[in-house]
């Protein structure tokens, strides 16, 4: 019996597993819809578990993804858009299942852990994982290992309030978390949308204002301050080796180029040498980093 790591992505519409080798490669990968009812759901996991390891003659640490948090106060999941976890025991009904330890981090902790071991920050010893999508998450590894702390939000900076705010930014935009000014609600894909003139979605941004359209330009201008301003304000409390950008706003070029531009108006230290980083994995860091879970430096 070999011994190596298996990721799981529970997403809301498919699971995926994978097989990490010590180095990095995958060697099995397999998707499967979800089944969408907390019973199947443990039932499927099990079986893709169970077909993973007999094909590959493998035993492994098992680390899973999911769209939402294991409270800390009560063991049950919360806030996953995967509704049929939530106020579920996730983790010890799949552990019992499984008949072994099993760890559950949500999907920013997975993405950071993934690019801080194997990935676009590999060697950095403080990283600073973002996910700028659909929404806003972040997440913070040290020495390959997450940072989660007693409430496990740490690094959840998107309900933080924009930072040095300017005329163009108020008044504070109310916030389905119950505040107001959330970062979310500036720098999140939707938020990016929202601030272009005739955009239906972030992603028409980029290419208009490549094109010469002035709205697009003037979107992806204020985007790349606020973005900078958010993470000046991250570099001040932490002052991580590195940042990376993760989620579907990853692929923009304005966030490597003009936001480490901007981030010396407001890091108080004489230069910035932070380096901003674009993600490696894309698409797989969520089910890589849930491998991740098990570093390499912790004994089973
Ligand atoms: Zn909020």
């Amino acid at each position: 019996m070999i011994n190596h790591r298996i990721g799981i992505d529970f997403g809301g519409t498919k699971i995926e597993i994978i097989i990490l080798a010590p180095d990095g490669t995958i060697i099995l990968r397999r998707r499967t819809p979800n089944p969408r009812t907390y019973d199947a759901a443990i039932q499927t996991v099990t079986q893709l578990v169970q077909a993973a390891e007999s094909e590959t003659n493998t035993q492994n640490t098992i680390g899973v993804g999911i769209p939402g948090a294991i409270s800390p106060f009560t063991g049950l999941v919360h806030n996953a858009n995967s509704v049929w976890l939530n106020d579920r025991p996730f983790d010890r009904d799949l552990a019992a299942a499984l008949s072994r330890p099993v760890r559950v981090e949500n999907d920013a902790n997975c993405f950071a852990l993934s690019e801080a071991s194997d990935g676009a920050a590999t060697g950095h010893r403080v990283v600073f994982g973002v996910i700028l999508g659909t929404g806003c998450g972040g997440a913070i590894v040290v020495d390959g290992k997450l940072i989660t702390g007693p409430h496990r939000i740490a690094g959840e900076w998107g309900h933080n309030p924009l930072p040095w705010p300017t005329p163009d930014d108020l008044p504070y935009p109310p916030c389905f978390c119950g505040n107001t000014g959330c970062l979310e609600r500036y720098i999140a894909g939707p938020a990016l949308a929202a601030d272009c003139d005739g955009a239906h979605d972030a992603s028409e941004i980029p290419p208009r204002a490549a094109a010469g359209d002035p709205h697009a330009t003037a979107a992806l201008a204020r985007h790349a301050d606020r973005t900078a301003r958010a993470l000046a304000q991250i570099i001040n409390v932490l002052d991580p080796d590195a940042i990376v950008i993760g989620g579907g706003l990853s692929n923009m070029d304005h966030l490597y180029t003009e936001v480490p531009r901007l981030l010396p108006r407001h890091v108080i230290a004489q230069r910035v040498v932070t380096p901003i980083l674009r993600n490696k994995h894309g698409d797989s860091s969520g089910v890589r980093g849930a491998a991740w879970l098990w570093p390499a430096t912790e004994s089973k």
